[in-house]
């Protein structure tokens, strides 16, 4: 099977487990696990952020951040195809008690005038606002890019209103590599920050979270609330470790791939494409059903995920040169 549905499809290489298998651990909640704080001391540099916390998950990253961010009753301002808004079970309402307020986005991403728009000043009738969380790169967006001028805008006005920006940075890498803007230029405008290290970058399980050393101490108290404080976590730290130092560059390789893949797709009749930034292709073929579609794709072994009524195919670590020519062949076939 070529899976694209997602870019989280990998299975850690030989090396990466070899790397796990003889990872130095301790108790990483009592903060002994070296290769944990080997993982968090990395992950600080690269964002250039004082402080930071292992969590299992981006999706955990997102909840403790917003809940350390937050108090009931209070709003939070994102864009209307959020992560947050739209995976993340309402999370936000129910860990966090606070009202989300959209903004009006283009490929995902807003700038001063959008944000502008939906904020509003506080009276005793209205949510008071608090946090404005942004999404770099943007998944439904497209996958799209942030652009820096734009969230230079967002940070500008934050600091005006006096409000926090926390962002979801699940593929911030990839925008790094796609742009050249590096990881600590795009942070710098957050407060709080996290990767993930099991979208491209292919390591099994784990993200990191990063901010103020007394943002961080706060997160780390809804960490073990939730249930993320763990043992001997150095075994998944490992494996985040050596995506960190192998798998980065290499990124480029997955946007060139999607880029091919999208040009061969908007080649085929009916077959809408929309802009490809990075890793993310997201297409519509008019008059077909995507369902049909899909189970089509899969009986000749090639997987891609449904978005809505688009179509989602991710390339990454485990896509091959050779697997985008299977992959335009089934499409040819079909399309
Ligand atoms: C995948 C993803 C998350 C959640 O990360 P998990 O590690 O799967 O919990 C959050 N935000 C965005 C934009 C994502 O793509």
């Amino acid at each position: 099977m070529i899976d694209l549905s997602s870019d989280t499809a990998t299975r850690p290489c030989a090396a990466m487990r070899q790397a796990i298998a003889q990872a130095e651990v301790g108790d990483e909640q009592r903060l002994e696990d070296p290769t944990v704080l080997k993982l968090i001391e990395r992950t600080c540099q690269l964002l250039n952020k004082p402080a930071g916390l292992f969590l299992p998950t981006g999706t955990m990253c997102n909840v403790v951040a917003i809940k350390t961010h937050t108090n009931p009753g209070e709003a939070v301002f994102l864009g209307d195809r959020s992560h947050v808004l739209r995976c993340e079970t309402g999370s936000a309402a129910v860990v966090s008690g606070v009202v989300m307020d959209t903004v009006a986005a283009e490929r995902g991403a807003f700038g001063r005038p959008e944000l502008e728009a939906a904020l509003y000043q506080p009276s005793h009738y209205s949510a008071v606002p608090s946090l404005v969380c942004v999404e770099q790169t943007h998944n439904f967006g497209g996958g799209a890019v942030w652009p820096l001028r734009k969230l230079l805008e967002v940070r500008a006005v934050t600091l005006e209103r006096d409000l926090q920006v926390h962002m979801d940075g699940a593929r911030l890498l990839n925008a790094v590599v796609a742009s050249g803007v590096s990881a600590a230029t795009y942070a710098d405008t957050a407060d709080s920050v996290w990767i993930d290290f099991t979208k491209g970058l292919g390591a099994p399980l784990g993200a990191v979270l990063c901010g103020q050393s007394d943002f961080i101490e706060r997160a780390r108290r809804y960490k073990h609330m939730l249930g993320g404080a763990m043992r001997q976590a150095g075994l998944a730290a490992a494996g985040c470790l050596y995506s960190l130092e192998h798998n980065l560059d290499r990124l480029a390789e997955d946007h060139r791939r999607a880029a091919e893949l999208a040009s061969f797709l908007a080649s085929l009749p009916g077959v809408k494409v929309e802009p490809v930034d990075t890793n993310l292709i997201f297409f519509r073929v008019q008059e077909r059903d995507s369902e049909e579609l899909m189970l089509a794709m899969e009986q000749r072994g090639l997987r891609m995920g449904a978005v809505g009524e688009s179509i989602r195919a991710a390339t990454h670590l485990d896509i091959s040169d050779q697997d985008i020519v299977k992959a335009k062949a089934v499409l040819s076939e079909l399309l």
